[in-house]
């Protein structure tokens, strides 16, 4: 019985212990009250606070104040604006485009033309709002630059490119040929006995003058006297007469030789009084111009038949060299021989042919020995001997140039 009581007072007061407990429990969980922090969370759109225990409360939109502009647009870049959350604080940020111009057209400009030198440009119009330069529709230019034009010349000036024998004239600005190249028109020459002459063209106002003194081997001179470099030569017009050989020097000027075909002739025939004379002028003249003199003074026979060499260069030249030919002393055959290459070759140029090669050319110098013999140089070897008067060799005619 006892034992029975003990049991049942024991499941009364579990059953009181669990009742109390499940109470309690029951009492807890109606008395929380969330506690939101201070704090705003936030995305894009919403603002919110939390409770410790994970609810969210307090969630609404932002509520932005007005756009603040950080940064204004311009034509050229874009700008920046904010607004902030009155409620959170939370910053938006959005960009401002960039301002966009329309041209208009200003001030108008003028077409310029071309020239010769500066291109031509076009007309146009300033933009009001920008530095563009614009069509008359509107629409921007890339260049205002035209094109140059050739026949339209900047400068009227023109200059005269003058050479020995020829002028041309062309445009200062541009240096394009205003009249294309051609030979001066030279009036007379000077006639007084001043040396050295000279002549004037009357297109260009070129004065040419003659100053044999400044020949260099391998000069041209012409049948008129005039002296031009070889790569001058118009050959359908000058009439070359003479290479220089020797340029002048000390008391000597300068030596020209003729231009011909060389041939061979005697020196004397053996008819010529000459022939069995020891002509002791010539046996060492000065030069040939003074041979010539002293052969004329020994002997009345002097003609193309008897004193063929002597002869045919003494009648080579014509027009303004007509005068002055002769043939050369050893001497004078040497100072050309020491230039043989040079002076041939310009042979060639002129004449087609070389015309010193390794021939044997006459001097007018008489043997001191024995009175029919005269001497020669061998262009072969620059040799000088001697050899009967009447045998046959080439002779070149040469003048002196002052
Ligand atoms: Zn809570
Ligand atoms: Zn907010
Ligand atoms: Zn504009
Ligand atoms: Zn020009
Ligand atoms: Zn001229």
């Amino acid at each position: 019985m006892k034992k029975n009581i003990k049991k049942m007072v024991n499941l009364f007061f579990t059953a009181l212990f669990a009742l109390a407990a499940f109470g309690f429990m029951i009492s807890c969980e109606i008395e929380h009250q969330h506690t939101f922090e201070s704090v705003w969370s936030s995305d894009e759109t919403d603002h919110w606070q939390l409770c410790l225990c994970g609810e969210i409360g307090n969630k609404s939109n932002h509520t932005f104040g007005d756009w603040t502009i950080t940064k204004e647009a311009t034509y050229e870049t874009v700008g920046e604006k904010i607004h902030t959350c009155s409620v959170c604080g939370y910053r938006e940020e959005e960009v401002i485009e960039r301002l966009v111009h329309i041209h208009s057209l200003g001030i108008k400009h003028e077409a310029i033309a071309g020239n010769c030198v500066d291109k031509a440009i076009l007309e146009y119009y300033e933009c009001l709002g920008c530095s563009e330069k614009l069509n008359a529709s509107g629409e921007v230019l890339s260049s205002i630059e035209s094109t140059t034009d050739a026949e339209n010349h900047k400068g009227i000036t023109t200059n005269w490119i003058i050479t020995a024998r020829k002028h041309k004239e062309i445009y200062d600005c541009c240096g394009v040929e205003k009249t294309e190249e051609t030979q001066h028109s030279f009036g007379a020459w000077t006639t007084n006995d001043d040396l050295p002459k000279s002549r004037t063209c009357s297109v260009c106002d070129y004065v040419e003058t003659i100053d044999y003194s400044k020949c260099v081997v391998g000069d041209i001179i012409l049948s008129d006297g005039s002296i031009c470099p070889i790569d001058e030569l118009d050959w359908g017009i000058d009439d070359p007469l003479a290479i220089i050989v020797r340029k002048s020097y000390m008391d000597k000027p300068a030596l020209g030789i003729g231009i011909s075909v060389y041939w061979e002739q005697q020196w004397c025939s053996k008819e010529a009084e000459g022939y069995y004379t020891n002509i002791y002028a010539l046996q060492n003249p000065a030069d040939g111009s003074e041979a010539w003199e002293k052969l004329n003074e020994a002997f009345s026979d002097v003609t193309t038949t008897k004193y063929p060499a002597w002869c045919y260069c003494a009648n080579f030249g014509y027009d303004a060299l007509s005068e002055g030919w002769y043939l050369p002393t050893t001497s004078e055959l040497r100072e050309i021989y020491n230039n043989r290459e040079l002076i041939d070759n310009i042979f060639f140029r002129l004449t087609g042919s070389y015309q010193l090669q390794t021939r044997t050319f006459w001097s007018c110098c008489q043997n001191s020995r024995w009175e029919r013999f005269a001497f020669v140089l061998d262009f072969s070897n620059g040799e000088v001997f001697h050899i009967f008067k009447d045998a046959i060799y080439y002779f070149c005619p040469v003048r002196a140039f002052y």
